[in-house]
């Protein structure tokens, strides 16, 4: 596959898993079957399935390459790992063997940028070496905000969590704190030369997007401030998933608003092929203008 091109930024897309998931009325809690009806002409095959309506979903990282800087953002579930679905534990996929093949050698990588520290954008953060985890990028700094760190090393702490999130707080986000490894954020940040991070929280507490210019050319990965690109019209619809409603409705309204004004190309963690698209605003509503340009990934 071509990578993207955003001014001198080339951007590759590794894919950990993708497939038919969660059907609409369990990801949404303002789930409307007549709402999302409407949308359904354009989402299957895509993004919704055929039959079923289970929302069409990919779990991967972004590989970002400035000239001078190779950025991961964020990295999936991991190989080998305890978790609670089925369908995500103890994975055992080639994933590094494609981050490699499109010229991503984890000692090259310098940043891993974590939006947030959910279980699906932190997992290769580490990896199983003689029993332990470590971190899978030596050389690189894991970028993550401060505010989602404290929360989530606080539920990994409490008694009565949930196991999976004790879990991929100890697997994946504490190794690389003990390493050193950790950069912590909070508020907004140049970096790279291309890259701004801002807050965008509401799915979690300190949820980070990251805004990419190069050229006058403009990209902006979103975390999970959108799971799905039905999110787009029906904006307000939050995930099952977003701590705080109210805020991750906000944030998602801001992130598309500057997405449509900016001309800047949204490159979320989850959407299907094409994964990626342009958003147009007509008054308070949202569409996608989608990128099939370089959609076929690895
Ligand atoms: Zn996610």
């Amino acid at each position: 596959m071509a990578a993207r091109a955003i001014g001198n930024a080339t951007i590759e897309k590794v894919e950990e898993i993708c497939g038919a998931g969660f059907k609409p009325a369990r990801m949404f809690p303002k789930f409307d079957q007549e709402a999302f009806d409407a949308q359904k002409s354009w989402m299957v095959p895509d993004h919704v399935e055929p039959g079923s309506d289970r929302l069409v979903g990919s779990v991967h990282t972004w590989v970002v390459k400035t000239g001078k800087h190779t950025i991961l953002i964020d990295t999936c579930l991991g190989n080998h790992k305890d978790r609670h679905n089925p369908g995500w534990n103890k994975l055992d996929t080639p994933f590094l063997e494609r981050l490699q093949a499109c010229g991503c050698h984890p000692d090259s990588v310098d940043f891993v940028m974590c939006t947030h520290l959910h279980v699906d954008h932190v997992g290769w953060n580490t990896k199983l070496e003689n029993g332990k985890w470590v971190p899978t990028f030596p050389n690189a700094k894991y970028v993550m905000s401060r505010t989602d760190h404290d929360y989530w090393a606080a539920v990994a702490k409490r008694p009565g969590s949930v196991p999976f999130e004790v879990n991929t707080y100890n697997d994946s986000v504490l190794p690389i704190v003990e390493a050193k490894k950790a950069e912590f954020v909070s508020g907004e940040h140049a970096m790279c030369g291309c890259f701004t991070i801002k807050p965008a929280p509401g799915h979690t507490p300190g949820q980070i997007r990251l805004d990419l210019e190069s050229r006058g050319k403009r990209a902006i990965f979103p975390g999970d401030a959108l799971h799905n690109p039905v999110q787009v019209p029906l904006w307000k619809w939050n995930s099952c998933f977003c701590e705080d409603r109210d805020l991750a409705r906000k944030t998602r309204n801001t992130l598309l608003g500057d997405c449509a004004e900016q001309g800047a190309l949204l490159m979320p963690a989850h959407f299907a092929p094409p994964h990626a698209a342009y958003v147009k605003a007509k008054g308070d509503r949202f569409e996608l203008d989608w990128d099939w340009d370089n959609a076929r990934g690895r």
